[in-house]
């Protein structure tokens, strides 16, 4: 078992909010620590906003090509449709991934931050245990920075599991899905579902608000809404999620809608707004429920515990988001 570690600076998460900062406290001179419970790089470098945009390239190029078959355009054509072979597509988009993991561990080496792998618990506002394939390794921190990120959402009415997938799944799909429904609307579900549109899927998109992209400008909402139209992609406004949308069947995905529709996969396209920073400070008794309607108090509770630590002067924490 590896023998304590004191550290001025300890990042638990090795996102971009988590390896940004621990690169700029190793830079300043601070002895820092990093934990990181899966790859370096966090959703965003492994399996978010890059692998979505390699994912958004690759559907761009079948798509162009596409357009070339037969009489062509810009003068160019080709004679026989391109052939897509998406368990190649997944393959090159993890190399991608794999060159910004090896890029943000050799900066964290450079600016002389320790990283440790596993999953980092509180046992006290600065110290932490982590699981660690040589053993628990404890840490004592001066401060401590919690990027920790966020989760795909689950649906308590849509679990996920056999056809129902995150985002993080259809990241790394082998085989194009005939037909596939997204639930959510906003900027993930979109790209996912304009990605795999172009790719050759039938898209169906479900959302609860009266919008696609419900956060965003009317201005820029209509080229979308226009490109989704144009490409035949299917949408569903549902007032309430929870009764207008459900499985019908185990096994096929089958949904009530108004009318049904069947499809191969469903990707639930939401990050949770809750960071595991909550399951991180699971001395604090405060277990996320992963569910839609529920953060909420648990993200009050977690700020009373958090709040009453400062007032005893235990914790120096912050958080990034
Ligand atoms: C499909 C998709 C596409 C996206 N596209 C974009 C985009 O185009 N542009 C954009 O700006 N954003 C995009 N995002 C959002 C972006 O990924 C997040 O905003 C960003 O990753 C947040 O960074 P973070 O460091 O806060 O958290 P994360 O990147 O989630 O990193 C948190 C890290 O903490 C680790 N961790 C958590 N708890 C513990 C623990 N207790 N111990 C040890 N490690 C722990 C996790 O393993 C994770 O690696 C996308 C997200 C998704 C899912």
């Amino acid at each position: 078992m590896p023998g304590p570690m004191k550290t001025k600076v300890l990042v638990v998460g090795g996102g971009p909010g988590g390896y940004v900062a621990a690169i700029r406290a190793g830079q300043l001179g601070l002895d820092t620590v990093l934990v990181e419970a899966d790859k370096l790089g966090g959703t965003c470098l492994i399996r978010g906003c890059i692998p979505s945009k390699a994912l958004i390239h690759a559907a761009d190029d079948y798509a162009a090509l596409l357009e070339k078959v037969g009489t062509g355009k810009m003068g160019i054509s080709i004679s026989a449709p391109p052939k897509l072979d998406l368990a190649a597509t997944t393959a090159w988009k993890e190399t991608v991934v794999g060159k910004l993991n090896t890029g943000v561990k050799a900066l964290l080496k450079k600016a002389h931050v320790k990283v440790v792998e596993g999953f980092a618990r509180f046992t006290d506002a600065k110290t932490c245990e982590v699981e660690t394939a040589q053993g628990v390794q404890t840490i004592v921190a001066e401060n401590v920075i919690l990027a920790t990120g966020s989760v795909p959402v689950e649906l308590p009415f849509l679990p996920f599991g056999g056809d129902v997938i995150s985002s993080t799944e259809a990241l790394s799909l082998t085989e194009l899905p005939k037909k596939l429904v997204v639930v959510g609307a906003g900027y993930i579900g979109l790209e996912l579902g304009i990605a795999f549109r172009k790719l050759g899927s039938e898209v169906t998109v479900v959302e609860a608000l009266p919008n696609i992209l419900p956060l965003y400008d009317a201005e820029l909402i209509a080229p979308v809404q226009a490109w989704l139209k144009e490409h035949g992609v299917t949408g569903y406004e549902v007032n309430d999620l929870g009764t207008g949308l459900r499985m019908l069947q185990a096994g096929r995905v089958d949904f009530w809608l108004g009318s049904e529709v069947s499809a191969r996969f469903v990707i639930r396209a939401m990050q949770g707004p809750v960071p595991r920073a909550l399951y991180s400070y699971g001395q604090l008794e405060l277990h996320m429920a992963c569910h839609l309607g529920t953060p909420a108090p648990i993200v009050e509770r977690l700020n009373a515990g958090l709040e009453q630590m400062r007032r005893d002067g235990e914790l120096a924490a912050f958080g990034v988001r």
